[in-house]
């Protein structure tokens, strides 16, 4: 007879939180895709939750961070090779995001950009996948936003879209041309600053039909990619190029990697430190105007920063939630224990704010070509949202890891990999001042915009507690002479505010009375659990963060 030992039960632990579809559990997530637009893809979205939601998947982003990617310098004999070698599960979640239309599905075959609500779709399923994996997604997230700077080059437009829109992925080291697909990377930051890029020291040189382009990257990511936006001092100032990692007669091009980044988190991804030796590239945009040209690009990968930080938050609070449910102690669940559902409840509001706050900023995107209020809206927002949303998610996924206890302290459980990922969306693409003073600068280039935005915001609110005077205080800090210096204040108060118009737009009254109340009339307070909410309120908020099992 075999001997059953004790050590093989595991009582009092929860079951692992797979097999889910990371759709159809998250109401905030429906409401927001629906009042944004998107409701008519919901059996899509779900199918697409389902398939990320699968153990299979989520083992796959646990082996690409487990298994980082390795740079070869030099072959055996001493030839230069400057490739990294990524493990097979890396490569299936690009392939998967690839056909799932991340980096393609708002653009049309001309770069022109799809029509709503295609961007609002896309973020859900670009957060879902946030979720299991975002190492992977820098690639994918430089590509799809690398063709807003590509639009304005046909001759660029007609050599690139086909690869991108081919929903294709094809790791092989080869000329583009020779592939069924192609990702895009960029390289702005150099040793001396990357968020002062006019202090670029690359230089571009004139030659043939293209450029040829001498100098150093300091942080170049995803360095596999087919091709990087560029920027370098050509004649006429600062421009903007596309560097292939071929030349156009098919010889590698001269990007030489000299290591790559030892990181806290975002390991499953490469970060390498470059030098160009006379590099081929062709440009993009006018020469002088590298700043203006790449700044397209930025926008859109700010703003996906902000959606995966909310997919991270996500994520930490339903392995939160879904353990919470199931361990006992002291007789009782601890779901159902009132403090740790105040902290439950509290985590709950801040991912309802962050879900309909950047749902609600895709639209403005979607409608940005035809409306120039949405325009004004995303201009001004973007930056706001990236800063608040993402310094949120370090302290956010501590807190979700804590309701674990030692469990959540413990790699298995994926809280140390949300963890570590935290901070990286707010430090890279603009860190948080350089986000406030966008904002500030945004109300300095077209004030009348912007306060029409401001506006907006208020009369959206205007029912919730704090909302008027919220608008009021943030309009006069960001204009008083001292705006610089309490600028963190005020954007994180304009957030809140957009926030607040979101989840009232998107979820049930009580959840925006709630939410408002927290966050506008009542500032919230360091730490998550701290703020007022009622035993009823945090039942209807757990409800909708994810269905009792
Ligand atoms: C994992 C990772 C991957 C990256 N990948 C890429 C990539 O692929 N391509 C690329 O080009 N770059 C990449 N970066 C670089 C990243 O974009 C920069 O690190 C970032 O823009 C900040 O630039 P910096 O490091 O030079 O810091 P600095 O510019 O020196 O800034 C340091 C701090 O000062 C603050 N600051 C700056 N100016 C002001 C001011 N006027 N007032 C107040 N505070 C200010 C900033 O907010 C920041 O917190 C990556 C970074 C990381 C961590």
């Amino acid at each position: 007879m075999a001997i059953r030992l004790e050590t093989y039960e595991a009582a009092n632990q929860s079951p692992p939180y797979v097999g889910v579809d990371l759709y159809a559990s998250d109401r905030p997530l429906q409401d927001a895709v629906a009042a944004n637009g998107g409701g008519a893809e919901a059996p899509a979205l779900s199918m697409f939750g389902r398939r990320w939601g699968a153990a299979e998947m989520l083992d796959r982003g646990r082996e690409a961070n487990e298994n980082p990617p390795k740079l070869e310098i030099f072959d055996a004999k001493g030839f230069r090779l400057d490739v990294v070698e990524f493990h097979p599960a890396y490569h299936q979640l690009m392939a998967e995001s690839i056909a799932a239309g991340l980096a393609a599905s708002t653009w049309r075959d001309d770069a022109t950009p799809a029509l709503a609500p295609a961007q609002v779709t896309r973020a859900a399923r670009f957060y879902m996948a946030a979720q299991v994996e975002t190492g992977h997604l820098c690639p994918i997230t430089m590509t799809h936003a690398a063709v807003a700077v590509l639009a304005a080059e046909p001759a660029l437009v007609a050599k690139v879209m086909p690869k991108i829109m081919s929903r294709h992925y094809d790791p092989h080291f080869r000329p583009w041309s020779e592939k069924g697909g192609m990702t895009l990377g960029m390289g702005m930051t150099e040793r001396q600053g990357g968020t002062d890029v006019r202090t670029n020291t690359t230089r571009a040189a004139p030659a043939g039909d293209g450029y040829a382009i001498t100098g150093q990257k300091w942080f170049m990511s995803a360095p596999m990619c087919d091709a990087f936006l560029v920027l370098a001092q050509a004649p006429g100032g600062l421009s903007c190029f596309l560097m292939p990692r071929f030349r156009p007669d098919g010889s590698v091009n001269g990007v030489h990697f000299q290591r790559l980044k030892d990181k806290l988190g975002n390991r499953s991804n490469a970060s390498s430190e470059v030098e160009f030796a006379d590099a081929f590239a062709w440009r993009a945009g006018e020469e002088g105007r590298g700043v203006r040209t790449i700044i397209q690009m930025v926008q859109l990968t700010r703003l996906d920063c902000a959606i995966a930080s909310a997919g991270i938050m996500r994520m930490a609070l339903a392995q939160a939630l879904h353990h919470a449910r199931h361990r006992n102690v002291f007789q009782k669940h601890l779901a159902d224990q009132p403090m740790m559902r105040a902290v439950l409840a509290d985590l709950a509001l801040e991912v309802e704010g962050a879900t309909a706050l950047v749902m609600r900023l895709c639209r403005a995107f979607d409608l940005a070509g035809g409306d120039p209020h949405e325009a004004a809206r995303a201009r001004l927002l973007t930056a706001a949202v990236k800063y608040a949303v993402c310094k949120t998610t370090p302290g956010f996924a501590y807190e979700a890891m804590e309701c674990l206890g030692g469990n959540g302290y413990v790699e298995e459980s994926m809280l140390p990999r949300l963890y570590r990922e935290a901070p990286v969306n707010a430090i890279w693409e603009g860190s948080g001042n350089v986000m406030c003073l966008d904002v500030i600068r945004a109300l300095g280039h077209d004030g009348e915009a912007a306060r029409a935005v401001l506006g907006a915001l208020a009369n959206e609110a205007a029912d919730l507690p704090g909302a008027r005077d919220t608008a009021r205080a943030v309009e006069t800090a960001l204009a008083a002479p001292d705006a610089e210096a309490n600028a963190r204040a005020a954007v994180g108060r304009l957030a809140q505010l957009a926030a607040a118009a979101a989840v009232r737009q998107s979820a049930p009254p009580e959840v925006a009375e709630l939410f408002a109340r927290t966050r506008l009339e009542a500032r919230h307070g360091a730490m998550f659990g701290t703020s007022d909410v009622r035993a009823e309120e945090a039942s209807r908020l757990l409800e909708r963060a994810l269905p009792p099992a």
